[in-house]
């Protein structure tokens, strides 16, 4: 089945009453029959349901429908994307443990690399694709290497495959969050990814209805047990080990659940997925093409342009398009300030990837507690402002950035 197909028709549970979308299980607790059947569950030797922290039918659907579509083993949705890799991160991580990181990244997860210091592990930051640099931040504590494939929002694009066979050759898995690329240009786990990480409050979700996040593990890394200490008790798994760990333990022990009527809400969004994707980067290239030809001192960075560093590896990995997020450099704070005011189609707001076009000064907002340097190597600039461009028709779009700029003197 293609993509769309996929979207549509795998995972959806005939059985039952013929319910064409999944039912949402808005209850709490699982009855079972007996005592010795609520043993079983607990002890994962009987299938079912006990309790909607550990698992709910309504979000088991999105999480088999996520699995079929990033092509992996098994998933955990978590009740956003930040409790997802903080949970991806937190099942294999112990104090002392070192992580080897993109400095590219969202603000919230460089944020969450700094809580995790009071906890003694460490993140060694690291320009993205800077194999030498890569490279030499291996230590013997190093126990993770992580990437977002499109860095937002600095929009370099991570060769997953190069980053995989390094952190492969030293015996740790690489975590790739896919927020900005999706699985409709991208299946990383096909790419040699061992676990893959996505906001699902963003193109999966499409309307900015819901907050949620979700785990998938291609269940094909090796683990060594003397290594990953803290696996040990599951190796019995197998290839499940990872994430039966999560399930039974920090997932369940954080609390960090995802609603059934949120998962619900995805399922429905998960079907249009392909089809907002195709228009999302359609709109994104045309619009950038564009504004690099009638605004040139703009900077527009988008890895679709011949003009971005990053566009090779993005034409050799990334399938039907280059994303959907561009950013602009409007040559101060104040610019910066005054072109977003004068935009009118574009909602003023901190996400990316709704249906409708967003726009906002990162530095200022997701970015505010990144020091100077973080910034900076994330490619936060002070007159810079992100774009996540929607699927509105486009000669309306380009009118109302040839508005702004043309409102800021530009
Ligand atoms: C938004 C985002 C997150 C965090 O997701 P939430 O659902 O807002 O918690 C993580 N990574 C990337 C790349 C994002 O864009």
């Amino acid at each position: 089945m293609g993509f769309n197909t996929t979207l549509l028709h795998a995972g959806v549970d005939k059985e039952g009453l013929g319910a064409t979308l999944p039912p949402i299980y808005q209850n709490t607790a699982f009855e079972q029959a007996s005592a010795a059947d609520l043993e079983g569950i607990f002890n994962n030797r009987k299938p079912g349901f006990c309790y909607t922290r550990v698992g709910n039918p309504t979000i088991s659907v999105f999480e088999k429908r996520i699995t079929k579509i990033e092509n992996g083993l098994a998933s955990v949705a978590a009740s956003s994307g930040m409790a997802a890799l903080t949970n991806a991160f937190l099942n294999i991580l112990t104090s002392g443990d070192e992580i080897i990181s993109s400095a590219s990244l969202y603000g919230g997860t460089i944020d969450l690399f700094h809580d995790f210091e009071a906890f003694g592990i460490k993140t060694n930051l690291v320009e993205n694709n800077n194999w030498e640099q890569i490279e030499a931040a291996f230590t013997d504590r190093t126990r993770l290497v992580f990437a977002e494939t499109i860095g937002n929002p600095g929009l370099d694009v991570t060769d997953v495959r190069k980053l995989a066979d390094i952190a492969h050759a030293h015996g740790v898995p690489l975590i790739i969050d896919n927020t900005t690329s999706t699985p409709y240009l991208i299946k990383v786990l096909e790419h040699g990814a061992d676990i893959v990480v996505n906001s699902s409050s963003k193109y999966v979700n499409g309307s900015s209805n819901s907050i949620s996040g979700i785990i998938t593990d291609g269940g094909k890394f090796k683990w060594d047990f003397e290594k990953f200490a803290c696996l040990k008790d599951y190796k019995k798994y197998g290839p499940m080990c990872y994430i039966a760990k999560l399930r039974n333990g920090y997932y369940r022990n954080s609390g960090a659940c995802l609603a059934p009527f949120a998962a619900y809400l995805n399922c429905l969004g998960l079907e249009t997925l392909g089809l907002r994707m195709e228009r999302h980067c359609k709109n994104a290239s045309e619009l950038a093409s564009w504004l690099e030809d009638a605004y040139p001192e703009a900077k527009v960075n988008f890895p679709g342009l011949k003009s971005s560093p990053w566009h090779k590896i993005a034409e050799g990995e990334l399938n039907n398009g280059y994303g959907a997020i561009l950013t602009l450099r409007l040559g101060s704070k104040e610019q910066a300030f005054k072109f977003i005011d004068s935009l009118d189609i574009a909602y003023k707001v901190s996400n990316i990837g709704d249906s409708k076009t967003l726009v906002i000064h990162p530095a200022s907002t997701i970015s505010l507690h990144s020091t100077d340097a973080e910034k900076e190597a994330a490619g936060v600039y002070n007159d810079l402002i992100r774009v996540s461009v929607g699927i509105e028709d486009i000669e309306d779009l380009k009118a109302d950035f040839d508005a702004a700029f043309k409102a800021i003197n530009f």
